[in-house]
């Protein structure tokens, strides 16, 4: 039942899209750009120079809003043209059209990113990149090459059929290349690394339209800060990613206990005890959500090394403390695990997001602080049953082993986190027909109050730059060490000067 909840919770609150091709409608195609004020026809100036398959959509189009969708809808980028690209020339030329005409710009692939500064651009060119949707696995079978349009449901279905897996983020609906580029948290890192560890090689559009590699051998530099601060530098329109042989067809076991909120506190000493000798395999997801009973505290457990019988007896430490609900060990493949996750894309793929007001509040931590989840939890549980609007929020608390993410030289990519073993999120969040000012004005307050609450006891706030709102400062979501800012600064300085790409975490 709770894991059923969960699914409705995550895929209401979170979810995404479709690969479709739609004819071209011709409305009404002139468009006002905001500097010169001057108005272009996007049909008869831009359309000519893409190629055959790309598609230039406006405002007056009733297709827009496939294109323009946004899952957390409070602070929606406002767009006067779409380009829905086919080709990595496409991405080009679209961008030196926007530079050209002075025009705003981003990429986007399911609209799920939450940053809030992505609702600073008006009138911009929403560069639409699902037509970059392929995956090929090479020859030797180590490595994919992945279009920078595709969502992680493809690459992880292509590699399954191809007998692989490489770690991805968790959420399927989500694009590879905006979850990777930032982090990719999920349940192989601790086996393999993040997902920007498995990107051995890009191709990227820069600012000024101009494509170039990224390697280790190939601009060093930006193959360092496209691993973490990605979304800073360009259009990711191809990355090649390390793939694994993927091991045995039933080797996950999974395990998933819900405790009353009393024992919160039980709970997380209960993983604490365990944080020191987690093996990479070992998860331990939780989240805080309102059951039928009051706030519930939903801990699951899961490995791809363990037996059943090994994992029963991990979780004894767990069942001792009484959980309301205890599943039986499920024995399954990865894709068994995402579905038991709630995680898995629909059939037929990832839809449009269906979309809610609101924002999320995360932070990092070293460790669980038993008092501060007892706070986290009760100001919760005061929020979502004092503002019932809120109340289908929800708190999750990522636990994924970080064995490989640690054991990768933490100066070799943007990343800044490699220390962090677990990454609370509140997720506050109303449905309505357009953003309502108050509810708003509650989410900024509540959001900053609990995740205070989680900072207590922790060194210093560190944010991962996908669970972001806009309120971390630049250390928290790139690192306190003065090199990593200084690095990413001059990097930012010599390939995006103008910092035409501004909208997402932008380095400054
Ligand atoms: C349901 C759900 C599940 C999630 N699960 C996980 C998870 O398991 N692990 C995890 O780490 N994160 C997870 N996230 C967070 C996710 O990583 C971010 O929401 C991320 O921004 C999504 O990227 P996107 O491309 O799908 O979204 P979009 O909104 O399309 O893009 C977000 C931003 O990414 C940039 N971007 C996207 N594609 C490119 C590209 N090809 N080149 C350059 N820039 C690009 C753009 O700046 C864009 O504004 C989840 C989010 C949701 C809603």
């Amino acid at each position: 039942m709770y894991s059923h909840l969960l699914r409705v919770l995550a895929f209401t609150l979170l979810t995404p899209l479709a690969i479709a091709t739609y004819p071209l409608s011709l409305g009404n195609s002139y468009n006002h750009n905001p500097s010169y004020n001057k108005p272009i026809n996007f049909y008869t100036t831009l359309t000519p120079l893409l190629s055959p398959s790309a598609q230039v959509i406006t405002p007056s189009s009733p297709l827009f809003p496939t294109y323009t969708h946004q899952n957390l809808k409070s602070h929606p980028p406002q767009y006067s043209v779409v380009v829905a690209v086919a080709t990595e020339r496409d991405v080009s030329l679209a961008i030196q059209f926007a530079n050209k005409h002075d025009i705003p710009f981003a990429a986007k692939v399911s609209g799920h990113g939450t940053w809030a500064g992505l609702g600073e651009m008006k009138g911009g060119m929403n560069i639409w990149l699902r037509g970059l949707n392929s995956v090929t696995l090479s020859k030797d079978g180590r490595t994919a090459v992945v279009g920078g349009g595709t969502m992680v449901d493809e690459v992880v279905k292509v590699l399954w059929a191809g007998g692989k897996q490489t770690a991805t983020a968790l959420g399927q609906c989500i694009g590879i290349t905006g979850s990777g580029i930032g982090g990719g948290l999920g349940p192989l890192m601790g086996v393999y690394g993040l997902g920007l560890d498995q990107f051995v090689g890009f191709r990227v559009v820069l600012a000024n339209g101009t494509v170039v590699g990224a390697s280790r051998e190939e601009n060093a530099e930006l193959f360092w800060g496209l691993r973490g601060a990605g979304h800073n530098f360009g259009v990711v329109t191809e990355v090649t990613v390390k793939v694994y042989d993927r091991e045995g067809q039933s080797d996950w076991v999974y395990r998933q206990m819900v405790f009353g909120g009393e024992k919160v506190e039980e709970v997380f000493e209960a993983i604490n005890g365990k944080l020191d000798g987690q093996p990479g395999h070992l998860s331990h997801d939780a989240s805080i959500y309102q059951g039928a009973d009051g706030a519930v505290l939903d801990l699951r457990v899961f490995s791809n090394r363990f037996d059943a019988a090994q994992l029963e007896k991990y979780v004894e430490s767990f069942l001792w403390l009484g959980p309301l609900e205890n599943s039986t060990t499920l024995v399954t493949d990865y894709m068994g695990l995402i579905k038991e996750m709630g995680y898995d894309a629909p059939a037929g793929g990832c839809g449009l997001p269906t979309g809610s007001f609101g924002s999320v509040f995360g932070v990092g931590v070293t460790n669980h602080v038993p008092s501060a989840m007892r706070k986290l939890y009760d100001l919760f549980d005061e929020l979502t049953t004092s503002v019932p609007e809120l109340g289908g929020s929800y708190i999750f608390i990522e636990g994924y082993g970080t064995e490989a993410v640690q054991s990768v030289p933490e100066a070799s990519t943007a990343w800044a986190h490699r220390h962090i073993r677990a990454w609370p999120n509140v997720v506050l969040a109303y449905r309505a027909e357009e953003i309502n000012p108050t509810l708003e004005k509650t989410v900024a307050e509540w959001g900053e109050k609990l995740r205070a609450a989680m900072l207590e006891g922790q060194e210093k706030q560190e944010s991962y730059v996908n669970y972001a709102v806009k309120q971390e400062s630049l250390k928290a979501l790139y690192g306190y060490d003065a090199w990593r800012l200084e690095k990413l600064r001059r990097l930012k300085k010599a390939v995006d000067p103008k910092s035409r790409f501004g909208f997402f975490a932008p380095v400054h």
